[in-house]
């Protein structure tokens, strides 16, 4: 009866850590939407039944945009969500483009779990990218954001077929909506 009730506590959680937080596109969209759609994507997309991924999915950016520790994560959800959030997770004391460039360096390298949270995120970004993009971002900006998912992702894949599949639907979709042939798309 009580299955689903350590979800309902992440959604709970991180709706009121993310709750000052907005996206960025123009209707500034509630961050939790976010969270919400990126563990729907592994459950419903990816057929993820590993409740851990499920509750690391809901928490992954607490501590990237809020004030939220490990330990706290780990207090209350255990080390093993802690561990997943931590693996997807940038050091923002780094400039953005060292950032980037280690998410690519790092992607493959990271643990099963990690890369399917990794994937399930850039799906919902892309999908973002096309249908509530980030206001004031050029065409040419989308693009760049299309080609740098694609070079994390190659790092990702082949833990859930499923989830590959996903993410190579959501990259033909954008880069048709994008204008990018796809011949140029290196997966
Ligand atoms: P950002 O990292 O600034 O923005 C993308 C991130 O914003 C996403 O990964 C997502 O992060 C979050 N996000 C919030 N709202 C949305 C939304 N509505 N749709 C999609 N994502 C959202 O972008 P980049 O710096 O990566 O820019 C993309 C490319 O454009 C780069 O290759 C860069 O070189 C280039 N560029 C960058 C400029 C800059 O000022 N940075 C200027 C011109 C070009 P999360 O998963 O954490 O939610
Ligand atoms: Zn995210």
């Amino acid at each position: 009866m009580y299955k689903h009730l350590r979800l309902l506590k992440a959604v709970a959680f991180a709706a009121e850590k993310h709750k000052d937080q907005r996206r960025k596109d123009a209707n500034a969209s509630p961050y939790i939407n976010h969270v919400i759609a990126v563990a729907s994507i592994l459950a419903d997309e990816g057929n993820v039944t590993d409740e851990d991924l499920l509750v690391a999915a809901i928490l992954h950016d607490t501590v990237e945009d809020t004030k939220t520790s490990y330990a706290e994560l780990e207090e209350h959800f255990g080390e093993r969500v802690a561990g997943i959030v931590r693996e997807v997770t940038d050091d923002k004391t780094l400039a953005k483009e060292v950032r980037k460039r280690l998410q690519e360096e790092h992607a493959p390298d990271a643990s099963a779990p990690a890369k399917q949270l990794k994937i399930a995120d850039k799906i919902n970004n892309l999908r973002d990218i096309m249908h509530n993009p980030p206001a004031n971002w050029p065409d040419e900006r989308k693009r760049e954001y299309l080609l740098w998912t694609i070079r994390v992702v190659a790092g990702c894949r082949g833990v859930n077929g499923r989830l590959d599949q996903a993410f190579d639907e959501t990259v033909s979709s954008a880069a048709r909506h994008l204008g990018v042939a796809l011949e140029h798309l290196q997966r």
